[in-house]
């Protein structure tokens, strides 16, 4: 059984971590994109009805309430097992959270990335910890207690006791699903470009060491786990039963559609992608598909999970080899999985595997 994903790029601002094709846009651009939105939905000849629906972006929460219900009741099904949106919080109130839960969706993911004021004020991030408790509860008394908090590791200025703190947040609002990422520096960041170029702004010199932030990580692992929140993929913990059904999707290779600018789709056999910018995606396309590589992707994909990925991987043998010599990866019967330290350095084991015969 499969999912949907839905590409929402519009914010109502430019995050100065956010490395990924979302921003504010002219105005204009929202309805025709909604438009599109729904023709490419109303176009597609449903091979199955999805399980699982994950609204993303960008800031979907964004969407109009009734442009919102327009847009879910295409999809087939209505009663999905998870229907998450991501959210800004800050803007959500009990109408909107009574609306989306009538839309039919039950899962929300806040984007928060910390709960320390001067942190998120950097960020260009409005919010404050109360504000998202306060959410939290709107969330709760509309009937959508599964959600997600989204944390970043290795923020300007960020602190072991401030990351503690948000820490100490997250448990106390006794969240059932927590997705910890580690900070990216790279040109598609206006922060990665000022680190890059050795610049000030945004805090770029107060960025805590690489080593620090993989303590943080860590810290966070472990801080997590005696709160019940146990890791179940490199950036996702989760309490017991409430995993990002979606999300597993794409790292046990099931099938998914994606609609809107840059969504990614993958129909067991091929994978294909819809075009980045939000104009080209306007335009229309017929996007290329690509054979998918099960070998492969089912080892990459697999090894990002804690529980590792069962099979007979021989032609990764000698790789698998070297990541074990290097304390990377370890086994167990003809299960794989990373180690601590290969959960940290992911980005490298990952890069060691590119050269090895997949097939
Ligand atoms: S972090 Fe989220 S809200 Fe901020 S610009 Fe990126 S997608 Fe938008």
């Amino acid at each position: 059984m499969a999912g949907v994903y839905i590409s929402y790029p519009f914010c109502a601002q430019k995050c100065t971590y956010c490395n990924f094709a979302s921003g504010v846009f002219p105005r204009e651009l929202e309805p025709r994109y909604l438009d599109a939105l729904r023709t490419e939905l109303h176009n597609t000849e449903w091979p199955w009805t999805p399980e699982t629906v994950y609204l993303g972006g960008g800031t979907p929460s964004l969407i109009e309430p009734e442009a919102l219900s327009g847009l879910l009741s295409a999809i087939p099904g209505g009663l999905w097992q998870e229907a998450t949106m991501e959210a800004a919080p800050g803007g959500i109130t009990p109408d909107k959270a009574a609306a989306w839960r009538r839309a039919g969706i039950n899962r929300v993911s806040l984007g928060v990335q910390s709960f320390n004021t001067r942190e998120l004020a950097r960020t260009g991030r409005k919010h404050t910890a109360e504000v998202v408790e306060c959410e939290v509860a709107v969330l709760r008394a509309a009937g959508i207690g599964n959600f997600n908090i989204d944390l970043i590791a290795g923020l300007p200025g960020q602190t072991l006791e401030s990351w503690n703190q948000s820490l100490d947040w997250v448990v106390s609002l006794n969240a059932p699903h927590v997705s910890v990422y580690m900070l990216e520096i790279d040109q598609d960041s206006r922060l990665g470009a000022e680190v890059m170029a050795f610049g000030k702004r945004y805090g770029a010199t107060e960025i805590p060491p690489d080593d620090q932030i993989a303590d943080f990580y860590e810290i966070a692992v472990d801080h997590l786990a005696r709160a019940g929140i146990a890791r179940y993929e490199i950036s996702n913990f989760a309490r017991p039963g409430f995993e990002s059904r979606h999300n597993m999707k794409y790292w046990r290779r099931e099938a998914y559609l994606g609609f809107g600018a840059d969504a990614h789709s993958f129909d067991g056999e091929w994978r294909w992608q819809n075009p980045e910018s939000i104009e080209d995606y306007l335009r229309g396309s017929n996007p290329e598909r690509t054979p998918a590589e099960p070998i492969a992707e089912r080892f990459f994909l697999g090894l990002r999970l804690s529980e590792g990925i069962a099979g007979d991987w021989s032609p990764f043998q000698s790789a698998i080899e070297r990541g074990i010599r290097d304390g990377l990866l370890e086994t167990e019967g003809n299960r794989v999985r990373l180690t601590s330290r290969g959960v940290l350095l992911s980005n490298e084991v990952f890069a060691e595997f590119v050269g090895a015969p997949a097939t």
